[in-house]
C-alpha cells in the first residue's frame, strides 16, 4: 500500500544549510525506524521514495559518503556539519531514503513511523523494496 498521489514537494536539509533537498511526499507519510547498527546510532527515520520523487537542490559538492559491509548503501552526510539528511539505501538502491528528522516543517506533517528490524537484514530487507517503485501498479495494492 504505497501512498498514491497527490504528492507535494517538501524541503529539508542538513544542519548548517549546505545540503538542501526536496522530496515529493503523500499527505499521509509512512516512515521506518530501523534498528540496524548505523540507523540506531544516527537516529535516522526513513522515508523511502523513488528516484523521480527526490531532488538535490544544493550541496552536492559538500556530500561525503560512507559505506560498509556490502557497500550497497551509500551513506551520505554533510562534510561541514556531519548531518545525514538522505542517502542511497541498501533496501532501495534505485531510490532514496530521506531522513524525516531533516524535513523543514516536520511538525506540520502527518507521519506514521513503523519499526523496521534492519538488524535481521536477511529476513526483512526485501520488505521495503516496493517503496522505490516509480508507479506502483494497482494489482499490488493489498
Ligand atoms: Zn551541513
Amino acid at each position: 500500500m504505497t501512498g498514491a498521489g497527490p504528492f507535494s514537494w517538501k524541503a529539508g536539509g542538513c544542519h548548517c544549510g549546505a545540503v538542501r533537498f526536496e522530496a515529493a511526499l503523500p499527505e499521509a507519510i509512512e516512515a521506518q525506524d530501523c534498528n540496524c547498527s548505523i540507523c540506531a546510532r544516527t537516529g535516522f527515520i526513513h522515508i523511502i521514495v523513488p528516484e523521480s520523487r527526490f531532488r538535490l537542490l544544493a550541496g552536492a559538492d559538500r556530500l561525503t559518503s560512507y559505506t560498509f559491509n556490502t557497500a550497497t548503501a551509500r551513506h551520505l552526510f554533510c562534510s561541514v556539519c556531519g548531518v545525514k539528511s538522505f542517502y542511497r539505501p541498501r533496501s532501495n538502491p534505485d531510490g532514496w531514503s530521506v531522513n524525516a528528522r531533516c524535513l523543514d516543517d516536520l511538525d506540520s506533517l502527518s507521519i506514521t513511523i513503523t519499526p523496521f528490524d534492519g538488524r535481521d537484514w536477511e529476513r526483512h530487507g526485501a520488505d521495503l523494496a516496493h517503496l522505490s517503485e516509480e508507479a506502483p501498479s494497482s494489482k499490488e495494492a493489498l
